[in-house]
């Protein structure tokens, strides 16, 4: 089985964001950028499953500007087996990166592709299902639980009501929750040998695709500056001002 794991740089989720003053973006020079979170639950997931003898190699794969490789080589130090960068200049929107990605998949045919439920810098959570429909395969989001059986997975997913556990075909697309697993850190042997590991390098424009943008953006803003808060001194405090000042209750 062979599992193709797409992870995104973004920035690191511990950066304060800054918006660009003129309100068309935020401030991305010189700002720490790393793997999305959730990728990275996905790239554990993907080489537990190949070490437990169920998986025969892991393909990491990403759509970036040149630097998006420091996100693969971050994969290969923790256990996958070889990348693949689809150059782009700028950042794309979910439609037009996975419609890059199904021409990955038609190239490399994995059994799965394991994907973050969403990347935090667009929030989009659109990816993997439209991805999904794309390649006219079974999805399963917000996993928190992958067991690999023969030719189905059982995936349980994290939902509002609770968990849900489904049963579907291979081949799937997983996107991964955060409770899926505890990413490991890679280590300074690993970080070395990882720079042996091959990257295919895929042109963006060679694959004549339209990857124009659907969505045109208006204006980026910092929210509204939350006000501090006060202590009061005892519950009838908190309910009268509850009552007459915010009018909550
Ligand atoms: P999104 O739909 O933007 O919230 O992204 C969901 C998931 O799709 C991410 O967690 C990644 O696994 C994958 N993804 C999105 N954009 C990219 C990209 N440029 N390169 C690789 N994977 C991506």
């Amino acid at each position: 089985m062979k599992i193709l794991v797409a992870v995104k740089r973004v920035i690191d989720y511990n950066v304060q964001i800054r918006v660009k003053e003129d309100g068309t973006g935020v401030v991305t020079d010189n700002v720490k950028m790393s793997t999305n979170p959730p990728d990275d639950n996905a790239i554990e997931e993907a080489v537990k499953i190949k070490e437990a003898g169920k998986a025969t190699e892991v393909v990491a794969v990403t759509v970036g500007e040149e630097k998006a490789q420091e996100t693969i080589r971050k994969a290969l130090a923790v256990g996958a087996d070889r990348g693949i960068h689809v150059k782009v200049d700028g950042m794309l929107e979910p439609l037009a990166v996975s419609k890059i990605l199904q021409k990955v998949v038609d190239k490399e045919k994995p059994d799965l592709v394991f994907m973050g439920k969403q990347a935090i810098d667009d929030d989009c959570n659109q990816t993997g299902q439209m991805l999904s429909a794309l390649l006219n395969w079974p999805q399963a989001t917000f996993a928190s639980k992958i067991e690999v059986k023969d030719n189905t997975l059982e995936v349980t997913r994290e939902i509002d009501e609770g968990l849900e556990t489904i049963e579907i075909n291979v081949p799937a697309i997983v996107t991964c929750d955060l409770r899926l697993n505890e990413p490991r850190y890679a280590s300074l042997p690993n970080i070395m040998k990882a720079k042996k590991k091959p990257i295919e390098e895929i042109v963006a424009s060679d694959l004549s695709l339209d990857v124009s943008p659907r969505l045109e953006q208006l204006k980026v803003e910092e929210p509204p500056k939350r006000k501090a808060g006060i202590k009061v001194a005892n519950v009838a405090e908190l309910v009268q001002k509850l009552k007459n000042e915010a009018k909550v209750i």
